[in-house]
């Protein structure tokens, strides 16, 4: 049997839109802020486990992204670039070694630019994530990715669409998000594939709903023992030839204190027994794309009602907030929306004047920030001749904080002042302000008006989803 565990690395982008500094988060005291106190909490010790027997004189210190399938978020892997950069190293040089062990199948996978719900940007939007997303992995590890990882994994097939377009060729789900076609049970132990509209097909994985249950809230983390066997009993009861599942990185440390001890020893104990440990795009190589199968469209792995939590009160809340309701969720979807739709059309009526392209800019931006590229290069290839260079960064720069500010966390809690959706509101505002400089034309009483709703107290009537595009 092989066994794959996914990790998802993930932190909202906290920086202050004007500083590009991330300001003090009291909360996380005595560290400075979120970012760092998970770092020290989870993503350092995950890149050095250690794995004690007791009784045993030695112990052996284990980089778990060696080991794991795991993705890392852009808004986080540049903040690591910047102040954790060893844990950045540990996990590229993790990723090698598992691209070593399996002929260039490594453990890393991909991730958009911004952890947006994809199925509800528009589709310029979820294109220049998905390609910023590639372009950063590309830059981070060196190499093309196979995989992507869906934010909340909301998934559609126009979603779908815009990965196998972009040659990613699979995604990780959760079980209820697929259907097989002809009414089979959904297969956990092996990749199903989806034949998409366009004729191009990408497969999906299902991981294991109750191993990943009992690992992020069953306590399976505290011993590795029973982890293990958890895992490798599993299999013996007829969970066929590939055992995963998914979880957030932050259950390991962060949420589970020594959780990535738990997880090395069940790990190593699991080879110990004969078992496999490899990542999902080595499975895919040698299993191939698997049985032909179906995804439920607009579904999540964290909201049972699809994609509510990210635009209406559909009951879904981390429970830890003061507000009764979650009824601001839908007025703040609609202000980004309407903001969104906005500057596409402000863009394409002001931007000419700077760019030759300004999507095509847009798309090839990414190469500046990752300092793939020289601004010298992207500004002789981007900006119209005569065209101000200074203004045509300020463009890109726009578009950039207005990304940002669609960072699902804004919705994902309970409260309309709780930190997250403060940080996205940051990120809209200032995107808002940009466009003013660059138009003339301010979007800021729109916005205002329609964010009001999101304090008045009434509820909202959820709107009905218009559809992914
Ligand atoms: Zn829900």
């Amino acid at each position: 049997m092989a066994v794959c565990v996914h990790a998802h690395c993930y932190q909202p982008p906290r920086e202050d839109p004007a500083t590009g500094e991330v300001p003090a988060e009291e909360t996380a005291a005595p560290f400075h802020d979120w970012n760092a106190r998970i770092t020290e909490e989870c993503y350092r010790p995950l890149a050095a486990a250690r794995i004690t027997d007791d009784g045993a004189a030695s112990e052996e210190v284990v980089n778990l992204y060696g080991l794991l399938d795991f993705n890392v978020a852009p808004t986080l892997g540049l903040w690591l670039d910047r102040f954790a950069p060893d844990v950045a190293a540990a996990m590229a040089s993790g990723d090698r070694s598992s691209c070593e062990r399996f002929g260039g199948h490594g453990g890393a996978i991909s991730h958009p630019w911004v952890h947006a719900i994809l199925p509800l940007t528009s589709v310029r939007d979820r294109t220049t994530l998905v390609r910023w997303g590639i372009a950063e992995f590309e830059h981070r590890f060196g190499r093309r990715p196979e995989g992507m990882w869906l934010p909340e994994t909301a998934i559609d097939a126009a979603t779908l669409e815009t990965l196998a377009a972009h040659g990613i060729s699979f995604t990780i789900v959760a079980p209820h998000q697929v259907a097989t076609t002809d009414g089979s049970p959904r297969p956990v132990d092996e990749p199903l594939s989806i034949r998409l509209a366009s004729g191009r097909s990408i497969s999906v994985f299902v991981y294991d709903g109750a191993l990943a249950h009992g690992v992020a809230f069953g306590g399976l983390l505290a011993d590795g023992e029973r982890l293990a066997a958890e895992i490798v009993g599993g299999a013996e009861e007829g969970h066929g030839r590939l055992r995963s599942f998914a979880t957030d990185a932050e259950t390991f440390g962060h949420h589970h204190v020594f959780g990535e001890m738990g997880l090395a020893w069940a790990l190593r104990r699991v080879e110990a027994t004969g078992h496999e440990v490899v990542p999902y795009a080595a499975w895919l190589a040698r299993v191939g794309p698997g049985t032909r199968g179906a995804v439920v469209d607009g579904t999540s792995w964290s909201c049972a009602h699809g994609l509510e939590r990210w635009r209406s009160d559909c009951g879904c809340r981390a429970g830890f907030g003061s507000d009764p309701d979650q009824h601001w969720r839908t007025p703040l979807r609609e202000a980004i929306d309407w903001t969104v739709e906005r500057f596409a059309e402000l863009t394409d009526e002001h931007a000419g004047t700077s760019l030759v392209d300004a999507w095509m800019a847009r798309d090839a931006w990414v190469d500046v920030l990752t300092g793939r590229r020289s601004m010298a290069d992207w500004v002789d290839e981007q900006v119209r001749s005569g065209g101000e260079s200074d203004r045509a960064v300020a463009w890109m720069e726009a578009h950039r904080h207005l990304l940002m500010a669609q960072s699902s966390c804004a919705w994902f809690f309970d409260d309309a002042d709780g930190h997250e959706t403060r940080i996205g509101m940051r990120w809209a505002r200032s995107a808002i302000d940009r466009l003013r400089d660059l138009t003339g034309i301010d979007l800021s009483p729109g916005w205002e008006e329609r964010i009001a709703p999101m304090w008045s107290g009434e509820t909202v009537s959820p709107r009905r989803p218009s559809g992914s595009s």
